[in-house]
């Protein structure tokens, strides 16, 4: 089948994406004509590819680093929960029309909720960094009345701001920053999530020390390749609950789908794409 739609990602550097294999999965059940490609563009290339978009013939993006808060100046519109969460990983082009979405929060709270059953309803639930995912995240969280929400970052100025921020949109919920990763000791947790890069490249030390993990806690590592990072490997055997970050970009895929096309999700055959792509 020819494809008369592209859709992509764009982000600089593109080395491990698993969502061409995902969304290429679905057009293909779907018997859409369409390919999902890559682009890996500089910083100076951005602004010229985003307007020769609908020339290009393409209908929709994904947007990763470094680029999820720099495509903001450059769109029509943006949802309300792109705006809340201060970033797009999502673009729906219609002719010179671009709109900015963010699926990554509803891509994180589905997978928690539906995958792993886990209701932050009334939980107190600790943060590891305070980066644009984190902001997705903590959105998600937010809104579903945990007890508290605890978030530290290494530039504890970066998650004094993210607490700033959550507090003006949730005034009901408690949040804080935490001057340490100690904090994490001081209390009992159910949910511990790794929003940090740390665990990425193979020699990259734990981030949490042993003492810190309980057997009670769900830990939730958005990082997916690898796909067991050494903080899940220490967590499992902790007797802890773990996750990857596998079934957030699954569901994030899945909504930047339904959004571009208008049609509901293959997400059988999506998830069945990641996990032979992440088996690899
Ligand atoms: P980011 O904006 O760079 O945020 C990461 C944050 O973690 C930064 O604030 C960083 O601080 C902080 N940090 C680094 N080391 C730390 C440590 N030891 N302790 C506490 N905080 C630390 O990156 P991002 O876009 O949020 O992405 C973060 C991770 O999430 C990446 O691994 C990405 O692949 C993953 N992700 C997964 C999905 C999914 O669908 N599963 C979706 C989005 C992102 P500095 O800036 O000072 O270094």
């Amino acid at each position: 089948m020819t494809a008369s739609k592209i859709y992509g990602l764009i982000g600089y550097p593109l080395a491990h994406s698993l969502s061409p294999l995902m969304h290429n999965a679905a057009f293909s059940h779907l018997k859409i004509g369409a390919e999902y490609k890559l682009f890996s563009l500089k910083q100076e290339e951005l602004e010229g590819f985003l307007k020769n978009a609908s020339c290009a013939n393409l209908a929709g993006l994904n947007v990763t680093i470094p680029f999820k808060e720099k495509v903001i100046a450059f769109l029509e519109s943006i949802s309300p929960e792109a705006k809340l969460i201060g970033a797009v990983n999502t673009i729906k082009i219609s002719g010179n029309k671009l709109e900015g979405f963010n699926t990554d929060a509803r891509g994180f709270f589905k997978s928690l909720t539906s995958d792993l059953n886990f209701s932050p309803q009334n939980k107190n639930i600790f943060i590891l960094g305070a980066g644009g995912a984190s902001r997705a995240v903590c959105v998600s969280l937010a809104k579903a009345s945990p007890k508290k929400i605890v978030i530290f970052d290494i530039d504890q100025a970066k998650s004094e701001a993210l607490v700033n921020r959550l507090k003006e949109n949730f005034e009901g919920v408690d949040i804080l920053a935490a001057g340490s990763i100690e904090r994490l000791g001081e209390e009992k947790f159910e949910l511990l999530v790794n929003t940090t890069p740390i665990g990425m490249k193979k020699d990259d030390p734990c981030i949490v020390k042993d003492e810190l993990i309980n057997p009670d806690m769900l830990v939730y590592d958005l990082i997916y390749n690898p796909q067991k990072s050494a903080l899940l490997k220490l967590s499992l055997e902790k007797g802890a609950k773990i996750s990857n970050g596998l079934g957030m970009l699954l569901y994030q895929g899945a909504a930047a789908f339904e959004i571009w096309t208008g049609l509901k999700a293959p997400v059988s055959v999506m998830r069945r794409a990641l996990m032979k792509g992440a088996a690899k």
